[in-house]
């Protein structure tokens, strides 16, 4: 697996009880991965002969995250090594213009959008054309963006500019009012098997994933079956290999707009590790694999998922004693990594019958962690 964030961490868990051998390529040996998997290569993910080393005796390449030039990918296939997912599929999830162009070929629901020149062009976007809704818009460098960065939204052309200065093409889309985000996850195998879960409701704080509800409560059931049909199209027509997760925004009207796409493990999925049959990590790996996936039906009603984010104190395992007797059902899962204020260090889950009573014990536990309330 290229990347040593805590995906491959726990990917790497996942393939454990598969006797599956994970070779890793981190950036640092401190990387979260890195401090538990035992053959650890540290490079550039950017350097095609790092990569090559790398992959060398290798049966198959995956990713935790997905920067990794597609040209390079394209040499590792020719040189006989299987990357899954697949250059091909992967660019839709590295640009955000090209993902925007081929959903909407496909028909596939999306904000009204197009690739803007400049400021001025920005307010075209927004006032001039046919469908336009005004400011205030959202712009997005098509590369390079995680957890709201690389994403603005702006009230007048004057806004505009700070997108622009990065030099890499931007992206304006009109800004959808939704109602709630919704993250329709799917896992798709080379030779075609796929696997939906339930979907879920994403709850963000400043950009960056706080809950993770499953399923989607009060999701209509045919809505959340068609959800789950368009993330099962998308992972066919766009040949994604592994775990497919499709963020949604979900409007007024029981509507969904796909936001972006990530192929790869996902915040979304976490809480399957402890609320699902087969986790999104195992059915990752059994897909790169080429192995039949595995059950994806939540094991309760209700899971919910918190992330913990770093806070001011630096020893987050003060919290342990506290937060393991209040509750011997929360399931703890933490990255090991330094805290950093607003950095995702860990996350919690917890499930059940009684949806304000799991919820409120992975609230709790994940605000305890940081050190938010102290009882
Ligand atoms: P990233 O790649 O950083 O995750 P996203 O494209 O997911 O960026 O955008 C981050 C957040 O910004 C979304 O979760 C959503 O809350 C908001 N957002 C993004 N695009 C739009 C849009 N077109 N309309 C309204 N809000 C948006």
């Amino acid at each position: 697996m290229v990347g040593g964030g805590q995906l491959a961490r726990m990917t790497h868990e996942a393939g454990i009880p598969l006797g599956i051998r994970f070779r890793l390529l981190s950036d640092t040996p401190q990387d979260s991965a890195a401090q538990v998997v035992q053959d650890v290569r540290v490079g550039d993910y950017r350097d095609l002969a790092t990569l090559r080393d790398f992959a060398r005796g290798c049966d198959v390449i995956t990713f935790d995250h997905e920067h990794v030039p597609v040209e390079h990918l394209r040499a590792l296939e020719a040189d006989g090594i299987p990357v899954r997912p697949g250059p091909d599929a992967l660019v839709h999830a590295q640009d955000k213009g090209v993902m925007r162009a081929r959903l909407t070929a496909l028909g596939v629901p999306c904000p009204r959008h197009r690739i803007v020149a400049d400021p001025a062009d920005v307010r075209a976007f927004a006032e001039d054309e046919p469908g336009a809704t005004g400011f205030p818009v959202v712009l997005k460098t098509v590369r390079g963006g995680y957890d709201g960065k690389g994403v603005w939204v702006v009230g007048s052309e004057a806004e505009a500019a700070e997108p622009f200065r990065a030099g890499v093409p931007v992206l304006a889309e009109e800004k959808v009012p939704f109602t709630r985000e919704l993250a329709a996850n799917v896992v798709r195998s080379p030779h075609g098997q796929a696997v939906a879960y339930p979907v879920v409701e994403s709850v963000q704080v400043g950009g960056v994933c706080d809950t993770v509800i499953a399923p989607a409560p009060g999701l209509d059931p045919e809505a959340a079956a068609r959800a789950q049909h368009l993330a099962l199209t998308v992972a066919r027509e766009l040949d994604v290999v592994g775990h497919l997760a499709v963020e949604l925004f979900e409007t007024a009207d029981g509507s969904v707009l796909v936001n972006e796409l990530a192929m790869r493990p996902h915040n979304s999925g976490h809480w399957t590790q402890d609320g699902a049959v087969t986790s999104q990590f195992a059915n990752h790996l059994r897909a790169v694999l080429d192995l039949p996936l595995g059950d994806p039906r939540p094991r309760a009603p209700w899971t919910v998922m918190a992330n913990v984010l770093g806070g001011d104190y630096p020893d987050m395992y003060q919290g342990y004693l506290h937060c393991l007797a209040r509750d011997p059902g929360l399931r703890v899962h933490m990255y090991g990594k330094d805290v950093k204020p607003g950095r995702k260090v860990g996350h919690v889950t917890t499930y059940g019958t009684d949806l304000a009573e799991v919820r409120e014990r992975a609230r709790h536990a994940a605000d305890y962690l940081r050190g938010t309330i102290t009882e």
